[in-house]
């Protein structure tokens, strides 16, 4: 396994919400790193909003402009699979579909050196499910980020069922690294977080849908009751609708009925308003 000492170069599959989150604390912590997307548009819109992100920063006096541009410079957009071949360590934060992710780790298993660690920042599949679609699944790991990812300290170490002792360890030393806190889960449906909060969001858009509260109060509700900083009709928003949906579909599938996601969400995605990603979802952005 190539260890934490010889990791300079940190791979990155997706330029999305969580991709461009990744790239951004990778190379505000020293690495080099290599992001990658399908179509270039994808590319300049997670480059907008590490920019957006590191300008907040420096606003804030707690990066000078110096230091943002090196961070930014350090970021190479590409939309060539190969490019990711000499990469140290890589994390996947593509779309949460099993079809995808097992394809893009068997073709990472072509494309990078073979003791090198690959990462899925997976909110519900099974490591170990994805991890089979290479012949390095001892060298598979679940590395789950929160989002916005350079303002969220925690992550998520997922161990799957061949994930050798030293992965484990090298991911909770590189997210420490990346300035991160980890705890650790065992491959299950949903891990600890979503496993809990992924019900919590769907009653909560059952309890607008039916009725029981304005989507403002519902809200209202669980932050001034519960002291949560956002509630789950926002929190929904922010964390994308499609997300929140796949993620709910995997949790009723292996879990059942008490997880069902609410016909409102089905029926938002299906309308195509995602949350903030599209301007739309509960809320207008
Ligand atoms: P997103 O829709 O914002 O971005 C996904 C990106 O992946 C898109 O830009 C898409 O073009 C790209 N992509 C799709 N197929 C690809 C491929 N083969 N190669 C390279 N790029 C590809 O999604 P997101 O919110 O960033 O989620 C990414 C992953 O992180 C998912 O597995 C999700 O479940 C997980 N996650 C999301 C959140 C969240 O709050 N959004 C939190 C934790 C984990």
């Amino acid at each position: 396994m190539r260890g934490m000492d010889s990791i300079e170069r940190i791979g990155v599959i997706g330029a999305g919400t969580m991709g461009n989150g990744i790239a951004q604390v990778a190379a505000t912590a020293g690495y080099d790193v290599v992001m990658r997307d399908l179509e270039r548009e994808f590319l300049d819109r997670g480059f907008e909003s590490i920019d957006d992100s590191l300008s907040r920063l420096v606003s804030k006096d707690r990066l000078s402009e110096d230091e943002a541009e090196e961070i930014t410079g350090r970021i190479t957009g590409t939309t060539e699979f190969d490019d990711l071949a000499d990469c140290d360590f890589v994390v996947e934060a593509a779309v949460e579909n099993m079809d995808v992710k097992r394809d893009i780790f068997a073709d990472l298993d072509e494309t990078v050196d073979e003791d090198v660690v690959l990462a899925t920042n997976t909110s519900t599949l099974s490591i170990t499910t994805i991890a089979s679609a290479t012949e390095r699944p001892e060298l598979v790991v679940g590395l789950h980020f929160m989002n916005p990812v350079p303002i969220m300290n925690g992550v998520e170490v997922v161990v799957g069922e061949k994930t050798d002792d030293a992965v484990v360890g090298l991911a909770h030393d590189l997210a420490e690294n990346l300035g991160k806190e980890t705890w650790e889960s065992d491959d299950k449906p949903g891990f600890v977080t979503n496993r809990i909060l992924m019900p919590w969001i769907n009653e909560g858009i059952r309890a607008f849908d039916e009725g029981v509260a304005t989507k403002e109060d519902v809200d209202a509700g669980m932050k001034l009751g519960t002291n949560v900083p956002m509630g789950p009709l926002e929190l929904a928003d922010h964390i994308g609708l499609d997300i929140c949906l796949d993620a709910s579909e995997t949790l009723f599938e292996e879990l059942g009925d008490r997880y069902k996601p609410a016909y409102l969400l089905k029926r938002k995605v299906d309308a195509g308003d995602l949350g903030k990603k599209t301007g739309r979802g509960f809320y207008e952005y």
